[in-house]
């Protein structure tokens, strides 16, 4: 696989952002039966935020895309999942400093340090039925494929997608699930559901 681009990250975040627009009832719907019913709104203004931002950084180099497409989320979003994401494509932003091009195993580290920070801040692990639980599965399967080619992060994609349905039958021990305690038993859950888009997204872009 060729080296990555701003312009290819910014392919990637906006394509992310037009299928969660596109998903946003779907999503809203899995937070109303375990949470408030906001996440698909959330994450559809957090991404759908992106394009005026970039349309300014057009030719900016992958870290600083990710930079500001976390500041932005950050800004735009009130729920877990704004803070969250921010400091996912903060931390994945700061592997990356400022070269103009990266190896696709850069990009996967800059992947794994989003997840950890993720973990880090809301103090969460696999097994608590959140967005970790479908990030994780991606980032270790390309970790586990040298280099990550487009089939790795094809890979990944499936692999974010049964990491999402595998929350199903957990019950939740973090966010505002955690408070229906085994009432949450029986749901996917909305923030793994919405990561494992942004990850087919990015497989659709690099593969
Ligand atoms: P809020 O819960 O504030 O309404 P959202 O509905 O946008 O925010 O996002 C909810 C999602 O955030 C959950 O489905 C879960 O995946 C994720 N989440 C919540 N708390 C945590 C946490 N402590 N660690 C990891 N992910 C979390
Ligand atoms: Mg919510």
């Amino acid at each position: 696989m060729r080296a990555l681009d701003g312009a290819t990250v910014i392919v990637w975040l906006e394509s992310a952002g037009e299928v969660l627009a596109s998903r946003q009832d779907d999503l809203t719907s899995l937070d109303a039966a375990i949470g408030d019913g906001d996440h698909g709104i959330n994450m559809s203004r957090g991404f759908g935020a992106l394009p005026a931002i970039f349309a300014e950084h057009t030719a900016a180099p992958p870290g600083s895309v990710l930079k500001s497409a976390g500041k932005a989320i950050l800004s735009n979003v009130g729920g877990a999942s704004g803070a969250l994401w921010g400091v996912f494509f903060r931390a994945a932003s700061k592997v990356l400093g400022d070269q103009p091009e990266v190896a696709p195993e850069q990009l996967v580290a800059a992947l794994r340090a989003g997840l950890d920070s993720i973990k880090a801040l809301g103090a969460s692990a696999p097994g608590d039925k959140t967005m970790v639980d479908a990030l994780t599965p991606a980032v270790e399967c390309l970790e586990s494929a040298s280099p990550p080619g487009g089939e790795a992060f094809a890979a990944a994609a499936e692999a974010s997608l049964l990491g999402a349905a595998s929350t199903v039958p957990l019950q939740a021990r973090k966010g505002r699930a955690s408070y229906l305690g085994e009432r949450s038993i029986g749901h996917e859950d909305p923030g793994a559901a919405s990561a494992a888009i942004v990850i087919r997204a990015l497989a659709d872009t690099v593969g």
